[in-house]
């Protein structure tokens, strides 16, 4: 196992960057279509506080789905355990914007990480707010987290969610059938394109999974979530983080990840790192390709996977 950490940063930089296949950039809106895919960043902080920044680290880009981890964390503080029975904690072995688990499993969206269940819990968010308080209280929160006051959701990406936003819109009315949303689905979808088009960088990110891998606690002082709900969100990142390649995920890299179709992934290593890395180009299963790989070199020279008896 190596342990210069920087020596292993810049090995898997300069590989990355040297790549030729890279993935196809997401194309359903403009905003990510325009995305270069050359563009490579790895950013990890240490649980001693360590900061290791390679390639594009400090690059913003739009994190899509790795809010979800964010907004369940929040929605976990508001009803603690009521969340579940709202949404499952199951893999859902299906795409990320699959409708067909909803009607057999009565608009019960199979965990928080897929666009259904993210979408209830955009709802349990919006209990007696407008969308730009619930937005508001989400980049509040992020600020706190990553000790940074620039996080801002980027409004012509939430704008082009939106007016693409056919299938959200059908999973949300869907599930309202079902009386699994109590506030209309306007407001609703409106929070979930704006937290879908929050721009961060790798650094930052990285910086806002910290209480992940510190068992809840901020590094600053102080818990942000118990270290029972820590673990728990980490263990739906691990089972349900990259849709239905999650069980891949695992295999080949063994961290807790969630992975957005802007190309990032968020991936920790308890009590050890907090991770992140950015390359646009996605998989089959519209994960980062390069991110994916780069995080399995990672867990392969420093025994970060969870499985590993280096772990600990
Ligand atoms: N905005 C995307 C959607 O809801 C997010 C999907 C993702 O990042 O996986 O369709």
């Amino acid at each position: 196992m190596r342990h210069d950490l920087k020596a292993i940063i810049d090995d898997i930089v300069a590989d990355m960057r040297a790549e030729t296949e890279r993935g196809t950039v997401a194309s359903y809106i403009p905003g990510l279509a325009s995305a270069d895919p050359n563009r490579f960043g790895l950013a990890v902080v240490t649980a001693e506080g360590e900061v290791i920044l390679g390639g594009d680290a400090e690059t913003g880009f739009s994190i899509q789905s790795i809010s979800k981890v964010f907004t369940l964390t929040l929605a976990l503080g508001k009803v603690g355990n009521a969340l579940w029975d709202r949404v499952g904690r199951e893999p859902s072995g299906s795409a990320f914007n699959s409708i067909v688990q909803l009607e057999r499993e009565n608009g019960i969206p199979r965990n928080p990480f897929i666009n259904a269940g993210a979408i209830v819990i955009s709802d349990v968010n919006l209990a007696g707010h407008r969308t730009g308080d619930a937005i508001g209280e989400l980049i509040n929160f992020l600020r706190y987290l990553t000790d940074d006051g620039s996080i801002v959701v980027d409004p012509a990406i939430a704008q082009s969610e939106a007016e693409h936003g056919y299938r959200n819109a059908a999973l949300a009315n869907y599930m309202r059938a079902f009386g699994n949303l109590q506030n209309p689905v306007e407001p609703v979808l409106a929070s979930y394109f704006n937290q879908c088009a929050i721009e961060m960088t790798c650094h930052q990110l990285a910086r806002a999974g910290r209480f992940l891998m510190l068992d809840g606690r901020h590094p600053g002082g102080g818990q942000v979530v118990s270290p029972a709900r820590a673990r728990r969100i980490n263990a739906l990142m691990l089972t349900c983080g990259h849709y239905d390649a999650s069980g891949d995920f695992a295999f080949s890299v063994g961290m807790p990840g969630k992975s957005g179709v802007g190309g990032g992934i968020l991936a920790i290593a308890p009590g050890k790192a907090s991770v992140a890395v950015w390359s646009p180009g996605l998989n089959a299963n519209g994960n980062s390709h390069l991110g994916t790989r780069a995080l399995e070199r990672l867990t392969t020279e420093t025994g970060w996977s969870v499985f590993s008896a280096d772990h600990n």
